[in-house]
């Protein structure tokens, strides 16, 4: 099999052998690995005449091999023939918080690189960390798949703004139900936990008919291969019979979109406008809420009244 080219930066290769070093040391393992790092350390620091910024390169990179870091990378990697048959050149760096951290493709003519951003932390974890890479690589994975046949700037088939946001959330939501189960079905796992994702599709495609919705969650999750373009096309509302045939529009109070508001005031319903009057002040009853907000201010109505 050929392996795939995979760069470490020094700084995660660093931070990430010192982290796991300070550990071992914690739990009273391996002791005599981590006192040979400290006394190869302090011995370079006595070495005055080497370039500085190699002399510590060379010792981290060792233990990063030793500990084990390196293979672990590499064990995972062999899970996604498709880096090393596209020659992708694999980066993996230091992430400085959680929302730069995941896995990028970059297409550069012939040259592809996946860069890979994670904190190094995540080192400490690595049942975490390679259910977050199963996820991660296996969506680059198949932007790099002939059949899944990805294009970067595919349109998803909205009329508006509006519309655009709740087809690209139906579409993630199709693409993450279809990662997780082919990592499932090969006896791996993600990150991602298969029932919060369930819901989620729910949630998401809860304006649709419900034998739609059926065979198109039968699709995502036990099709394989599926194009970029039909999970798209499951996602979007154009050509398609909803349950609701009205567009969709924000509650005024959330500024969620919902494709109905809740506008009938009559009888006891009344008083539930009052207690929104509290919180909205500008609100008038005319406008109406979302379904969710509607809800909440019944239940608050509900327990404020009831003493
Ligand atoms: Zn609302």
């Amino acid at each position: 099999m050929v392996q795939p080219q995979v760069e470490f930066g020094t700084d995660f290769i660093e931070e990430t052998v010192f982290l796991t070093v300070h550990e071992l040391e914690r739990q009273g393992q391996q002791m005599d690995l981590a006192m040979r790092f400290h006394e190869e350390r302090s011995r370079r620091y006595e070495a005055p005449d080497e370039i500085e910024s190699t002399r510590f390169e060379t010792l981290y990179l060792n233990f990063f091999n030793e500990l084990g870091l390196k293979q672990f990378f590499y064990r995972l990697l062999a899970d996604f023939p498709q880096f090393a048959e596209k020659n992708a050149r694999i980066l993996i760096r230091r992430a400085f918080g959680r929302k730069s951290e995941g896995a990028e493709l970059f297409v550069r003519g012939s040259e592809r690189t996946v860069v890979t951003g994670l904190q190094t932390t995540r080192i400490l974890d690595l049942g975490f960390l390679k259910s977050y890479l199963n996820h991660e690589w296996m969506r680059i994975s198949d932007m790099l798949d002939p059949d899944f046949k990805y294009d970067v700037h595919a349109s998803l088939n909205a009329d508006n703004e509006i519309e655009e946001n709740l087809n690209r959330d139906r579409f993630r939501v199709l693409w993450d139900l279809s990662i997780v189960s082919r990592l499932l079905n090969r006896g791996g796992f993600s990150y991602r936990d298969m029932g919060n994702l369930k819901r989620q599709f729910e949630r998401v495609f809860s304006t649709w008919l419900p034998e739609d919705r059926d065979s198109i969650y039968d699709a995502a999750t036990k099709r394989w291969p599926i194009s970029q373009k039909s999970l798209i096309d499951f996602s979007a509302v154009v050509g398609r019979k909803r349950c609701s045939e009205t567009a969709p529009v924000r509650c005024p109070l959330c500024h969620f979109t919902t494709y109905q508001l809740v506008n009938n005031w009559e009888d006891d319903r009344a008083r539930i406008c009052s207690v929104v009057a509290e919180d909205y002040p500008q609100w008038i009853p005319e406008e109406g809420m979302c379904a969710q907000c509607f809800e909440l201010f019944r239940s608050r109505k509900k327990v404020g009244y009831s003493s």
